[in-house]
């Protein structure tokens, strides 16, 4: 894949690794915020629904007291009975008599007729309420009156909501669901909606959050009575805030350690080391051949092994990967695949020229291990070549390297192989280091090719190079010849081998071939 896409990948998932948990932890604020708020809600309604359920049950036990004893209404048995039903009941302000709307007495003093009105509300079993009324025992403070079957409970209908809510601004109201309107029983708040009085099975409960508040409604299961409680939803807000104090960092701790294994992991999976395993694997190696000519005839008679890496966006050059395959201890996999495709090409150029020789780089592990020394038997082996058609090319360094490469690079010239010291002249390369090495042939690196018939300092090096290997009788290629002059130049001062762009490009097996038929005829027609 190439390079961009996949960091744009990388980003991407490293991105959402590091937000969803700062989301999760963001919605987790908000998740149990609400959960707090219902639960706050729902038990403020319950509170509530029990105090109201409580109310009934005790004016229900107080009428039936007064029923079963059957006194004259008002009489001061029948007060003194009040009286003593009112101290038993927490809930209620008194109990009384009514008759036509008329509050006849109470147990805590009134003993004139009080005029109630119509009632403010009927329900269907024939219970009526008169709202606020201004009785005598505290006429500054308004009760409600509930009467039944002749006999009046005086409630305080704030009694039910003294309940301690989360602020001033939530609502609170006890209805009667079969009432038509559902009719408020008590109310504390002026913001209700009538969507909110639907009413709900008898016995259940449920919060919904509508038009910015939390409303939570319980309906009682044996009166007919129910609560509805309404939150603004800015005290969720409130909450989210307090809650993702504690949440965020820990999102953000755990967003920022999934990012880090994530990128790691990515960076593992795209690791040289990884690309290149899978690169071996996928075939994505592979090698061109850059003709090597005899500089008096123009006759190919070899050619240098260069390695390829295909990828999907452009071919990698081995400037790039070589390095980083020896640091990380994988260039012998790439020699050994190097090897194995020329063995694979081999034959087809000794079909034309029998003689012909591919140079193969070598690398400094490659020269340190004795395994070297099998693989290029089995290398002979499978190419059916003669070790001749082969030249092991390694740079100064590669030959310096540790104490087994001499005995390493006697072995392979026993075996028949010619050895190259590469880049010659790059390095420190001195004609004692020279003189210490076995060696076959010198590569004139194509930075002191270049400077032939210029006037840079340096132009005078490769005479020196082309001497020093005379006088150790080393065989040499000039690398990077791009012109004509330069060609004629290293001819003169008897270099007889050249390669360079001035001969050919690295190029495949078939352009090889075919280079190497056309030089090989020519010279013939040359020669008749
Ligand atoms: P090198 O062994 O010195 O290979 C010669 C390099 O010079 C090649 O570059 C070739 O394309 C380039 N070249 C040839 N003629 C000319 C020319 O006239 N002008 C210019 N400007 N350049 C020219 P390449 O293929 O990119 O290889 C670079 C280096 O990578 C090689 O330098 C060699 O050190 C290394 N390499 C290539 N293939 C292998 C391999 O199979 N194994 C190992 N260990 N190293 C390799
Ligand atoms: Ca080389
Ligand atoms: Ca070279």
């Amino acid at each position: 894949m190439p390079n961009k896409p996949r960091v744009g990948i990388a980003l991407f998932i490293a991105s959402v690794a590091f937000l969803a948990p700062v989301l999760a932890s963001a919605y987790l604020a908000w998740w149990e915020s609400c959960a707090t708020e219902k639960a706050l809600s729902l038990n403020n309604a319950q509170d509530i629904l029990r105090r109201s359920e409580e109310t009934s049950s005790q004016f229900k036990d107080a009428a039936q007291r007064l029923t079963q004893a059957d006194l004259p209404p008002c009489s001061p048995q029948d007060l003194k009975l009040m009286r003593q039903v009112d101290l038993g009941s927490s809930y209620m302000k008194a109990v009384g008599r009514v008759a036509h709307d008329t509050l006849l007495c109470t147990s805590q003093g009134v003993t004139n007729p009080v005029f109630l009105g119509k009632p403010d509300l009927v329900t269907e079993h024939g219970v009526s309420t008169y709202f606020q009324k201004n009785l005598a025992a505290q006429p500054s403070h308004p009760l409600d009156v509930i009467a039944v079957g002749g006999f009046a409970m005086i409630v305080d209908p704030n009694l039910a909501f003294d309940i301690s809510t989360e602020g001033p601004d939530v609502e609170l109201a006890v209805f009667v669901p079969s009432a038509p309107n559902h009719d408020l029983v008590a109310a504390q708040g002026q913001n209700f909606l009538s969507e909110w009085f639907e009413p709900i099975d008898p016995g259940s409960q449920s919060t919904i959050l509508n038009n910015g508040c939390l409303v939570s409604r319980v309906r009682s299961a044996q009166w007919d009575l129910a609560v509805v409680v309404a939150t603004p939803q800015s005290y969720i807000y409130r909450r989210v805030g307090r809650f993702a104090v504690f949440f965020i960092p820990i999102g953000v701790l755990c967003g920022a350690i999934l990012c880090l294994s994530v990128s790691l992991l990515t960076r593992m999976h795209s690791s040289f080391p990884t690309m290149l395993r899978r690169a071996l694997k996928d075939g994505s190696l592979y090698v061109l051949y850059q003709p090597v000519v005899e500089l008096e005839t123009r006759r190919v008679i070899g050619a240098e092994a260069l390695v390829r890496w295909r990828s999907r966006s452009a071919d990698m050059r081995p400037d790039y990967f070589i390095p980083q395959a020896e640091q990380c201890g994988m260039i012998q996999l790439i020699t050994a695949r190097v090897l194995e495709l020329v063995a694979r090409d081999l034959p087809r150029f000794l079909k034309i020229d029998p003689e012909f020789c591919v140079a193969v780089n070598f690398s400094a592990a490659d020269l340190s291990d004795n395994r070297t020394v099998d693989a290029m038997e089995q290398f002979l082996r499978v190419s059916g070549a003669r070790p001749e058609n082969v030249e092991i090319e390694a740079t100064e360094r590669a030959f310096l390297q540790s104490p087994e490469t001499a005995e390493i690079l006697d072995a392979l010239r026993a075996q028949g192989f010619s050895v190259a010291i590469d880049d010659f002249g790059t390095g420190y390369s001195s004609l004692s280091c020279l003189q210490s090495l076995s060696l076959d042939t010198l590569k004139i690196d194509r930075t002191f090719v270049e400077t032939i018939n210029t006037d840079g300092a340096t132009s005078q090096v490769v005479l020196h190079i082309i001497e020093m290997a005379h006088s150790l009788h080393l065989e040499m290629v000039a690398e990077g010849v791009e012109t004509e002059p330069q060609a004629h130049y290293l001819l003169n001062h008897g270099v007889r081998y050249a390669q360079g762009w001035h001969f050919g490009r690295p190029m495949d097996i078939g352009h090889l071939c075919e280079q190497i038929h056309v030089t090989a005829a020519y010279e013939e027609v040359a020669c008749v």
